[in-house]
Order: structure tokens, then sequence, then C-alpha cells
């Protein structure tokens, strides 16, 4: 797959283009495909220009990074300072955050340049992006079929060449979903290595921020300059990656022990089957050891995951009163039909859906039938997966049973919408990290994604993996032609 990032901050360093050339670039190419692919749901093009001209500036006074002046975008739920952020959701219509999240801070520093929020599921509930207000995005591999979701907009600018990269929010596989159903790579870190303060929370025990790239090394730049501890945020982690961008590509995959959970293969595509087999005999062929493991409790991991993030979510979603932000309707007697109305007419059918479930199950009648329940099954998952990570270095699984439905599949039905983030959530319920990346087309020419696992804070180590193998096998998914394309 292209990398992006290294070469475009060489040509910015050695002054083959400004900064402000191309983000230029970038704009007239979301300004023309746009339209086609709903990718972009705000911009903030005058702010980019002037940031641009910025890191114009840090280029020239020799304090740029590989990120200085490269432009990229942010799902609509992470917060800058005075940019316009709304979940998808018209109960933030009108929402601009008056400070900036930990991560955009960070790449600011950095002399990023944000071109605008991208779309997304309504408060990221979803696979497919149409729950968003503002209609979905389309597949830019093929517009008859959604980007997947809930990080669908990003994926779809990542892919069309509308944004170097982009951060994106994954609670339950969306990164990682959208990501395989575009062609791209996705990072889903383990919970805590990135600061979560500015992300607009849905299910805060499972919510992670990660990258969505054009390769895995792009990736690993963005992933090492966002992650790391942060005062604001009391569930990050101190923990010292090193800069793995630099030492991708010095290890092969002699002697990793790589796992694969029989569970993760049931009832998906076939072709998506074979394409997995056929990645695993390439890493086997290399001088991996493949490891046959049974991980039965992964059945359970979907209801746990529902249960837990509806949970989450309708106490997270609570404070959306028509008080403090965005949406109010114009007419109500009193404060009770203001809230009421307010939620009513603010909040799609999916999110009600959620917070309907999640308050059932809090409520006390039904507390310990449901939401213990899925706790103590989160402890076993767990535990099965500490398991697994004593004797597998990583484990190999689909990123999703299908490749990019066809639009609008969701409507007919959302049970099956659910279904099909069982090979994804295990990872959000366990907190550890995956990547997912390209390996091939299916032969409706839709790409199909791996995921690669490992244990928490292995990022290194699965990076690595997906950089050999981004690097030595035969990746059947074209880099996407047009957009501001190198
Ligand atoms: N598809 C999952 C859901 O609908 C995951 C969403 C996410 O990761 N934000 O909840």
């Amino acid at each position: 797959m292209r990398e992006i990032i290294a070469p475009l901050s060489q040509m910015l360093k050695n002054r083959e283009v400004s900064s402000k050339e191309l983000t230029e670039k970038y704009i007239s190419a979301i300004k023309s495909d746009n339209k086609k692919y709903n990718a972009y749901v705000s911009t903030t093009f005058d702010k980019a220009i002037k940031n641009a001209e910025k890191a114009d500036e840090m280029l020239a006074n020799g304090t740029a990074t590989v990120l200085t002046g490269i432009p990229m975008t942010l799902k609509d739920n992470i917060c800058s300072d005075g940019d316009l952020t709304t979940c998808c959701s018209k109960i933030l219509e009108g929402f601009r955050p008056y400070y900036d999240s930990t991560v955009w801070s960070k790449l600011k520093a950095q002399g990023a340049v944000m071109l605008g929020k991208t779309n997304m599921d309504e408060f990221a509930m979803g696979s497919t992006s149409e729950t968003s207000c503002y209609g979905a995005p389309l597949n830019p591999r093929n517009v008859n079929h959604v980007t997947g979701g809930s990080s669908g907009g990003g994926a779809g600018a990542v892919c069309a060449n509308l944004a170097a990269y982009a951060l994106g929010s994954d609670t339950g596989g969306s990164i990682r979903q959208p990501a395989s159903f575009c062609g791209i790579v996705g990072l889903k870190p383990t919970y805590g290595a990135v600061s979560r303060y500015g992300l607009i929370a849905y299910g805060s025990s499972l919510d992670q921020i990660g990258v969505l790239a054009n390769s895995v090394k792009d990736t690993a730049t963005v992933f090492d300059a966002i992650s790391g501890v942060d005062s604001n945020d009391q569930t990050s982690v101190d923990f010292d990656f090193g800069n793995i961008s630099d030492s991708l590509g010095k290890n092969d995959v002699k002697g990793l022990k790589i796992g694969i959970a029989r569970e993760y293969f049931d009832g998906i595509d076939s072709e998506i089957k074979d394409a997995i087999d056929g990645a695993v005999k390439f890493f086997e062929d290399n001088g991996a050891e493949i490891i046959d493991i049974s991980l039965p409790v992964l059945k359970q991991a979907l209801p746990v995951y529902y249960i837990i993030a509806c949970a989450e979510a309708s106490s997270n979603l609570g404070r959306y009163d028509g008080i403090r932000y965005g949406y109010r309707p114009e007419t109500f007697n009193d404060v009770e039909e203001m809230i009421l109305k307010t939620r009513t007419e603010g909040f799609g059918n999916e999110v009600k859906r959620r917070i309907m479930l999640g308050t059932y199950v809090l409520s006390s009648g039904y507390y310990d039938a449901y939401y213990k329940k899925a706790c103590l099954l989160r402890e076993n998952l767990i535990a099965d997966f500490d398991e697994i990570f004593n004797t597998c270095d990583v484990l190999i699984a689909p990123t999703a049973p299908n490749t990019a439905f066809p639009l609008n599949f969701s409507d007919a039905s959302p049970v099956d919408m659910y279904l099909s983030d069982i090979a994804t959530v295990p990872i959000n319920i366990t907190g550890v990290p995956a990547i997912s990346v390209p390996i091939k087309n299916d032969s409706k020419g839709l790409p199909i994604g791996m995921q690669i696992i490992g244990k928490k804070f292995s990022e290194k180590t699965i990076l690595d993996t997906a950089y050999f193998y981004e690097k030595n096998a035969e990746i059947g998914v074209e880099d996407f032609e047009g957009g501001a394309a190198l």
C-alpha cells in the first residue's frame, strides 16, 4: 500500500511544494469529490490555510516534524476549538467546542493541517455510517456500497485521497471495519494508549481514538504522535512505546507465534475465510509458527458488547437536555417538556433504541440479570485473551464477516448489523490493540481486511507484523487513484 506521509514530508522539506500549495490541492479535491462521497460533513478551509502558513514557517525555521504541513481530518466526534463537532446528530446541531481534544492539540503543535470533520454514524452507533444526520458517506471503491462505520467518512476520505490520514474512534470496530470496507489501514490502540480527552463519549470503557491511513508506516507515524499519558484523561497510561515508525522493517516473522481461533471463522463468508487462510499461509511460509486455539467465550462477546456499550451510552447521552448543548425545540410549556422534545426530536432511531436498551439493562429489576452478568463475562473474556497471549505473540482474524454492505442494508435489519460486529468487539471488551490491513478484493471487487491482534501495549509487534505483510505479501487491493493523490 502507498506510503503518503513520509514522501509528502520529504517534498515539503525539499521545498518542492509548500504546505499552503499542498493544502490548496486537497481543498480543491474535496470541493470536487465530496459531492460523490459525502465524506466531510463540515470543512475548516480558512483555518487550514492559516495553519498551512504556520507549517511553512516551521519548515523554514527548522522546527518541522514528519507531520508538519500534512493535511488530515478528524471524525465529527473529536473536539477542536471553535469548529463544528456534531457527532452527526441533530441534537448537537451548531455545537462548537471551546477547547481542543488532546490528540488534536498534539498534532496541531506539530503543524498538522486539519481540513474538516468527517461523517460517521450518529454518536458512533452503527456499522455503516448510515445513521448520520447528514446522510451516509459512499464507498469510493464502489459508491453503491457503504463505507462501513462508524468512522466511515474518515475511511472514505483517506481512501479517496481527500486527506492524508484521519483520526477516528473505535468502540466496537469503528476504525477497523470501515478501514477494511474501504481497503485502507485502521489501528485501534490499546485502551489507555491514546488520550480520550475531547472525544465525545459513547461507551467510555470501550471508546478509543485511533488512526486511519493508507499504509502501515503512515499509521505508525500518526500513532507515535498521538499516544502517551495525559493528565486530562485518568484512564490514559504512561507507557513508553519508543518510536515505532522508525523501527518498522527491522524484524521478519521467523518464529513469530500466530494464534488462529477457529471460532472466529464460524459463519463468515467463504471468500473472506479463503483470503485469511492465504495470508496465514504467507506468514507460515516466512517462518511463523501457526498455533490453533479455541476461544469458546467469543460467542458471548456480542451480547456483552451491546449490553455494556448501551448501558454506558444511556448514561453518557443523559447530558443532551436542550439546556447545555446544541438543539432546542422552538416551543415548549415547561422544562420537562423542553427536555422531552429536545431528545425526541434531536436523537435518531438507532440512538434512541440504544438509550432504551441501556436504561433497561441498568434498571434495578434487570441489573443483575443483564449488566452485572455482562461485566462478569467481560472478565472471563479478558482472562481468556490473557491466556492466549501467554502462548501467542499475535492473533490473526478477519476484520468483518463480510465486505462492504450495499446501501440501505442496515434499515432492513438492525440485528444483522449488530451480528456483523462479531470480529471486532472482543478487542474493545478486552482493551487490547488490533490493526486491520487490506489483503485482497472479493469477487465483487470489494476489499477484504485482516485483523492482527496483540496483547495490551504490543502496538510495536502488531505494526511490525502488519508492515512485514504489507511489504512482502502480494496485496490484491489497488491504491485508489484520484483526489489529491501523489
Ligand atoms: N458497530 C459497532 C456499534 O454499532 C461499533 C461502533 C463503534 O465502534 N463506535 O456499536
